[in-house]
C-alpha cells in the first residue's frame, strides 16, 4: 500500500479508537460488514437487477442482491425494496424523480430546524429542481406541530410531503402525516435515515404502513455499510423506483456494498441487535438527564431517540463551532448544529448534536455515559483543566 495512504489509515484507526465518538449519524460496523465491503464483489459489474443484468457472470451477485432484498423486506415488514442506492441522498433523488415532475411542490422540514439538505435546501438538487415549502417546528416547544403541518399542507397542496429528519430528538407520528397527506392527495415519503435501527427493532413506530415510500441510509443507527435503500408496499411505485435508480440516475450497483448491506440486515434481524438499540436509547436518556441536571438546555427538553440537540449559546454562551472545537481538543467528537430559529449561520450555529449509537456499539453503558455528560459539562463551562479532561476521555476509551 502507498505509504502516505497507509499512514492516514493508521492514524484514523487510532483516532477512532481513542476518541469518544458522539456524531449521531456515525457508527462502528462489524468485522463481517468490513470484510464484505472490502471484498472481491467490488470487481463485478452488474448493471440491471437480479435475473435481468446487462453483463454475464452475475449468478453470485444476483444471489447477494436477492438476499439483501429479502432481509430488508423481512426487517421492515415491506413488500418491495431497492437496495442499490449509493447513499441516502441518491435514494431520495430516486424517489423525487419517480413520483414528481420538475417544478412540483413538496412540503418538508427545513434543514435549519432538523431536516436534511436533500429535503429541499436551495443549494441542493432538491431545492433547485422542485418547489419546496417548509413546515417550521413549534416556536415554543421546538417539536413538530402537526396542526401547523396540516394548515400549510391544506393551503399549499403539495404533491409530496416528506417526514423524517437529521437532527430531531423526538418521536415522529407517521400516522398523523398520513392523515395530512390524504387530506391534500399528496404522496407521503418518510426518510428514516437516522432512526432506521430503532424502527427495525420496534423502538420507533414503523413508517412502512403509512408512507407511500420509505428511504433510509444503512450506515447510521442501522450500523451497516455506507449506502441507501428504498422500501415500499406498492408495486407501481417500486417499478418506477427501479427504473429511476437504474438506468435513471445510477450505473453499476456497488455489489460489495450490497453484500455488506445484506449482512447488515441479517445482523439487525438478530435478537442482539434489539438489545443494542435498547441500550442506545437507555444511554441517550441517561446522557440527556445528566446534562439537564447540570443545567444544560436541551432542545425540546428531552429525547425519545438516539440523539439530542444542546443549546450551547443559552447554556454556555458559546457558539456551536466553539463548543465543537473545545470538545475536539479533549477527544470528544460532536458536530455543531443549527437549533430551531437559530440566529447564527450554519457554519457557526448555536447548538451541538450528540448521539449515542457509536459509543454504545463500543460497549459504553449508563455509567460511562454519565461520565461523558460530566466531562462535556465541565469542558464547555470551562470549569476544569482541559488536559485533565482529555486524560479522563483516554481512560474511558483505553480498554474498549
Ligand atoms: C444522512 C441523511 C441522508 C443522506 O445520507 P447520505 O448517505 O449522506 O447521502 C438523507 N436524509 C436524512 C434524513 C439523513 O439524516
Amino acid at each position: 500500500m502507498d505509504i502516505r495512504i497507509k499512514e492516514a489509515l493508521e492514524k484514523e484507526k487510532l483516532r477512532q479508537k481513542n476518541n469518544i465518538e458522539l456524531i449521531a449519524s456515525e457508527n462502528y460496523v462489524s468485522e463481517s460488514i468490513l470484510e464484505l465491503q472490502g471484498s472481491i464483489f467490488t470487481n463485478k459489474y452488474a448493471e440491471g437487477y437480479p435475473g435481468r443484468r446487462y453483463y454475464g457472470g452475475c449468478e453470485n451477485v444476483d444471489e447477494i442482491e436477492n438476499i439483501a432484498i429479502m432481509y430488508a423486506c423481512q426487517l421492515f415488514g415491506a413488500k418491495y425494496a431497492n437496495v442499490q442506492p449509493h447513499s441516502g441522498s441518491s435514494a431520495n433523488m430516486a424517489v423525487y424523480r419517480s413520483l414528481l415532475n420538475h417544478g412540483d411542490k413538496v412540503l418538508a422540514l427545513n434543514l435549519d430546524q432538523g431536516g436534511h439538505l436533500t429535503h429541499g435546501h436551495k443549494i441542493n438538487f432538491s431545492g433547485i429542481d422542485y418547489e419546496v415549502i417548509f413546515y417550521p417546528v413549534n416556536e415554543e416547544t421546538h417539536m413538530i406541530d402537526y396542526e401547523i403541518v396540516r394548515e400549510i399542507a391544506l393551503k399549499e397542496r403539495p404533491k409530496m410531503i416528506i417526514a423524517g429528519a437529521s437532527a430531531y430528538s423526538r418521536f415522529i407520528d407517521f400516522k398523523k402525516f398520513r392523515e395530512i397527506a390524504d387530506m391534500c392527495d399528496a404522496y407521503l415519503m418518510v426518510d428514516m435515515a437516522h432512526i432506521a435501527g430503532l424502527v427495525a427493532t420496534g423502538l420507533h413506530e414503523n413508517p412502512i404502513e403509512y408512507a407511500d415510500v420509505v428511504t433510509s441510509t444503512t450506515h447510521k443507527t442501522l450500523r451497516g455499510p455506507r449506502g441507501g435503500i428504498i422500501l415500499t408496499n406498492h408495486e407501481e411505485i417500486i417499478k418506477k423506483i427501479n427504473k429511476t435508480i437504474f438506468p435513471g440516475i445510477q450505473g453499476g450497483p456497488l455489489m460489495h456494498v450490497i453484500a455488506a448491506k445484506a449482512q447488515c440486515f441479517y445482523e439487525a434481524l438478530q435478537p442482539q441487535f434489539k438489545e443494542y438499540q435498547t441500550q442506545v436509547l437507555k444511554n441517550s436518556k441517561v446522557l440527556c438527564e445528566s446534562l439537564k441536571k447540570q443545567g444544560v438546555k436541551i432542545i425540546t427538553g428531552d429525547t425519545d431517540n438516539h440523539l439530542m440537540l444542546i443549546d450551547v449559546k443559552n447554556t454556555f454562551n458559546l457558539t456551536g463551532k466553539e463548543a465543537e472545537t473545545i470538545l475536539d481538543s479533549i477527544n470528544i467528537t460532536v458536530n455543531k448544529n443549527t437549533i430551531p430559529y437559530d440566529k447564527e449561520s450554519p457554519m457557526v450555529t448555536s447548538g451541538i448534536r450528540i448521539g449515542t449509537p457509536a459509543m454504545t456499539t463500543r460497549g459504553f453503558k449508563e455509567t460511562e455515559f454519565l461520565k461523558v455528560g460530566e466531562i462535556i459539562f465541565k469542558a464547555l463551562s470551562k470549569k476544569s483543566n482541559l488536559i485533565e479532561l482529555k486524560e479522563q476521555v483516554l481512560e474511558l476509551t483505553k480498554n474498549i
